[in-house]
């Protein structure tokens, strides 16, 4: 989804987020699995100097596996958006003023634009993988522990060197 960025109006423009299937698509780069919805809203702010400022908020539901017990599970991660991108042309350029540089790179989670565009899949990706959990890991966590745990003696039981001895007992 690429948005133009000329003449934004004062306010912001807003973009939702709701059944859009670039949403999705970029929801799905993120989570590195399947997405079932994306929503929120996004809003995009000309901040002066050329430098744009997307905040806003996007949520997704995401089926995936979960790292301790390896089931199937739903994570719903929500994303408190403020991106900043700053021309292109203020990287390459040496004249340009410290400040503006400043609020680019230590302000703002800041990125590069290039043009009159703006990659807003690319963007909406980054929110997602900014607010996603170390661990993806099951809503239900006494079961899933459970799970784990029972994972975790199969494994001991064939790795133990005592299996390969009781083996040879029984022989
Ligand atoms: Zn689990």
């Amino acid at each position: 989804m690429i948005l133009g960025v000329g003449d934004i109006p004062v306010n912001g423009r807003r973009l939702s987020l709701d059944g859009e299937a670039w949403a999705v698509a970029a929801g799905r780069d993120a989570a590195g699995g399947e997405v079932s919805s994306v929503t929120g809203e996004l809003v995009l702010h000309d901040a002066g100097a050329g430098v744009l400022r997307v905040t806003g908020t996007a949520a997704l539901v995401a089926e995936l596996d979960c790292d301790r017990c390896g089931e199937s599970t739903s994570l719903q991660v929500e994303a408190e958006v403020d991106l900043g991108y700053a021309p292109v042309v203020a990287r390459r350029t040496t004249s340009l003023d410290e400040e503006e540089v400043e609020l680019a790179e230590d302000e703002l989670d800041a990125g590069w634009y290039e043009g009159t565009t703006l990659d807003m899949h690319a963007v909406l990706c980054e929110a997602f993988t900014l607010a996603w959990p170390a661990r993806v890991v099951c809503s239900d966590s006494t079961a899933c522990e459970q799970r784990a745990s029972t994972l975790l003696d199969a494994g001991k039981a064939e790795t133990s060197p005592f299996a390969a001895l009781r083996g040879l007992a029984d022989a």
